[in-house]
């Protein structure tokens, strides 16, 4: 399993880091394109873009742009288009059965056989399109991966731990962080030891359409701290990869109250008065929602967070900063357990957070420029 590219986009990624936050940060990824762009070029003309025919996610002005981009473009291409046709006959495969899988099974594609070969081929999709997804940063493709794994979700209860992080992960590249954080939620509160087994489980996914978002959905649940609404979670067993979900949930929270107070600040530098005390926490209640937004305590939920995850792999946070020795091996010999999960992190989950205003200095202040760390 090396991969060449992977331990590419690692290395980039650390230009894509933000150091200060300009007062316009809301929270959310500035490269996020909502509106379709040229992949060589990135203009957008008004006459409308040409889509790649094979894989549906990059777009272009016209065959030049097209052919310029083409080299860099092709393994996404050739893998989303692959990946797409396998998933459509491992359907047709799965629609010719003598079980009626795709009526009688949803929820527990992960008991057989051949629903597992079928799972097996939707994750490689979703994986592409991620793919494709970071390669083009267009909301779109985005939104078309999510799809996938949200399906994924439907047909196998009992999905396993790496497509439901990349679940959570897409969720954050769509700004979606409050159905991200009810999606770490559920599978927190899921005790899957205890009465509900996997069967009871199943059955609750009965009836529920393809494309319906299935979890429990709380307004603004980005806000709450997780350690308080499920208090009996053991953080020792969660997941790196839920961990870094709710460390940009955080991060982003965070960012963007400094980045407000800051453009508060800067709008009335510029204007005289005696008033100004006033005047700026009155602007201040007005663009902070105070009382969803406890900034002592979001800030301490990061502190912890950052606590956990190095706590449950020590690899991962200065991995960040330190990519080589754990890329190194990865090329090397592949890799295992905790060297695993950081890269898997690294790759899926990692962008969206060091593209956070401030982040990767919060991180260099904790563990070094270049740390160390053994693998
Ligand atoms: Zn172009
Ligand atoms: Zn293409």
């Amino acid at each position: 399993m090396k991969d060449a590219t992977m331990c590419n986009f690692i290395r980039a990624m650390r230009n894509c880091s933000v150091v200060e936050g300009g007062p316009s940060y809301e929270g959310k990824d500035l490269r996020l394109q909502t509106v379709p762009w040229c992949a060589a070029c990135h203009s957008r003309p008004t006459k409308g873009l040409l889509c790649c025919a094979s894989c549906r996610t990059a777009w272009y002005c016209n065959s030049t742009c097209q052919k310029a981009h083409y080299k860099s473009h092709k393994e996404i291409c050739v893998t989303v288009a692959r990946n797409l046709n396998i998933l459509d006959e491992q359907a047709e495969l799965l629609r010719n059965a003598e079980e009626a899988y795709f009526e009688t099974q949803i929820g527990a594609f992960g008991r057989y056989h051949p629903t597992l070969i079928y799972m097996g081929a939707l994750k490689d999709v979703v994986k592409s399109l991620v793919r494709a997804a970071q390669a083009s940063e267009m909301q779109c493709v985005w939104e078309r991966a999510f799809d996938y794994t949200l399906e994924l979700q439907r047909l196998d209860v009992l999905a396993p731990l790496d497509s439901q992080a990349l679940t959570a992960f897409i969720l954050l590249n769509l700004h979606r962080d409050d159905d991200a954080f009810d999606f770490i939620r559920s599978w927190m509160q899921t005790d899957l030891t205890g009465h509900e087994t996997a069967r009871e489980l199943a059955m609750r996914h009965d009836g529920i359409q393809k494309g319906e978002w299935f979890f429990p959905r709380e307004k603004n649940s980005r806000y709450l701290n997780m350690f308080e609404v499920c208090p009996n979670v053991d953080y020792r067993s969660v997941p790196v990869a839920f961990l870094v979900v709710l460390l940009v949930i955080k991060c982003r929270l965070v960012a963007a109250y400094d980045a407000t107070c800051k453009s508060i600040d800067l709008a009335l530098a510029t204007t005289d008065g005696q008033r100004i005390q006033e005047v700026k926490e009155l602007v201040t209640d007005m663009l902070i929602n105070k009382k969803l937004m406890n900034i002592v305590s979001q800030r301490k939920q990061v502190v912890w967070l950052v606590n956990a995850i190095h706590g449950n792999n020590a690899i991962m946070l200065p991995a960040i900063l330190n990519p080589e020795p754990l890329l190194e091996k990865y090329s090397r010999e592949g890799t295992q357990d905790q060297a695993a999960e950081a890269f898997f992190t690294l790759f899926y989950g990692v962008p969206c957070l060091i593209r956070i205003p401030g982040v990767e200095a919060m991180l260099e202040q904790r563990f070094g420029k270049k740390p160390f760390y053994t693998l």
